[in-house]
């Protein structure tokens, strides 16, 4: 099975050697036929046009060609930054300024209010001493009236610091969750808002760390796509894909997790459930697939049925992370092997 690569950040490719290579032969030309230095941005760019995986690239690249516009490698820059690293370092700059901004504003009032505290603590000084040799009323009344006033204007600051730390608390909220906002974008598939492949890969190694967990994996890759994408467009396929993710979600629970493992693949990870409890469950879910009568939205055409095929493996003792996804292809490739719209395990 072909695992394609999808848009996460960073970037994850896994072409087996082969298709690699002819990725390469292809991108080389285009590289310099828009007379850009082979360099690593520009080979990025071009090999995700080339390999056909990065569909908001290739949309903004081929919408340039159509108008005979230019591919220079200033433009190439760009859309490596918004399309291969998905804006990530601007959003991490921006939120990182951000904070920089009001630790120093938040710095810079503290040492002012500071200032205002020790110049008032010395005037309170001077007025003591001032105070100890006053014998006079009138003199008495006007440096009770200098304290006060001091006193009011040390307030005022107070009240002013209060205000301008309460601004900066605000602005430290927006901060956090604009900094979790990127973390979360960093984690999740665009299209059907799983987690994306690297976060999967981070969390079925996580869960082979422990030995004695007892966990299993499904892979679903629906079937024949690529016809359903060429009879009624990719459009078409996405909101099947985003449906398909939709069900699995819906038999997800805290502790389960649910990814886009690749292009038309996703993956359920069962945390402390036996095989089969696992196969129940996916079994479930292929035909709850099976059964949706999917239409299209703008035409109310049906699309006929869609069905997935699932392949499971259990955590064994001395099982890494590849070991479990090699024995759910295996399986997986079974389920494909007689006749799809099927379970299996190995
Ligand atoms: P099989 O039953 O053997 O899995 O056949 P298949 O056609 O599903 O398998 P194949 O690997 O030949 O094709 C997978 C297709 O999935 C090709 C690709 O265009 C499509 N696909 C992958 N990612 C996306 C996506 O994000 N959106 C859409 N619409 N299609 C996608
Ligand atoms: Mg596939
Ligand atoms: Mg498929």
């Amino acid at each position: 099975m072909k695992v394609t690569k999808i848009s996460s950040f960073p970037p994850l490719y896994d072409h087996e050697f082969q298709q690699a290579s002819e990725n390469l032969r292809r991108t080389l030309p285009l590289v310099n036929q828009h007379k850009t230095p082979v360099n690593p941005v520009n080979y990025a760019v071009w090999y995700e046009y080339v390999s056909g995986d990065n569909a908001q690239l290739s949309e903004a690249i081929d919408r340039r060609l159509q108008k005979n516009e230019p591919i220079t490698a200033e433009l190439t820059q760009q859309l490596y930054e918004k399309f291969v690293l998905m804006d990530m370092p601007g959003r991490l700059s921006q939120t990182n300024n951000g904070l920089k901004l009001v630790v120093d504003n938040t710095l810079e009032n503290i040492n002012r209010a500071e200032a205002a505290a020790t110049q008032y603590s010395s005037g309170l000084n001077q007025s003591q001493s001032q105070l100890e040799q006053c014998s006079d009323v009138q003199e008495l009344k006007t440096l009770v009236g200098q304290i006060l006033s001091n006193t009011q204007q040390l307030s005022q600051s107070s009240s002013e610091l209060r205000s301008e730390l309460s601004r900066s608390t605000e602005e430290i909220m927006k901060l956090r969750e604009e900094l979790e906002a990127v973390k979360h974008s960093a984690r999740t598939d665009s299209l059907t808002g799983l987690l994306n492949r690297g976060s999967f890969d981070q969390e079925l190694a996580g869960l082979c760390r422990d030995q004695n967990l007892n966990f299993s994996l499904a892979l679903f890759d629906l079937d024949n796509f690529k016809r359903l994408n060429d009879t009624f467009g990719h459009l078409v396929g996405d909101k099947v894909l985003q449906y398909f993710a939709s069900v699995l979600n819906q038999f997800r629970d805290d502790i389960h997790i649910t990814a886009r493992f690749g292009g038309e693949e996703m993956a359920m990870l069962f945390v402390h459930s036996s095989l089969e409890e696992s196969f129940i469950i996916a079994e479930t879910i292929r035909e709850k697939f099976a059964a949706s009568r999917l239409k299209r939205k703008d035409s109310e055409e049906s699309i006929g049925q869609v069905t997935v095929s699932v392949g499971i493996s259990q955590m064994q003792a001395g099982d890494q992370p590849h070991d479990l996804i090699d024995r759910a292809d295996k399986a997986l490739y079974k389920s494909k092997a007689d006749g799809r719209n099927r379970v299996n395990f190995f």
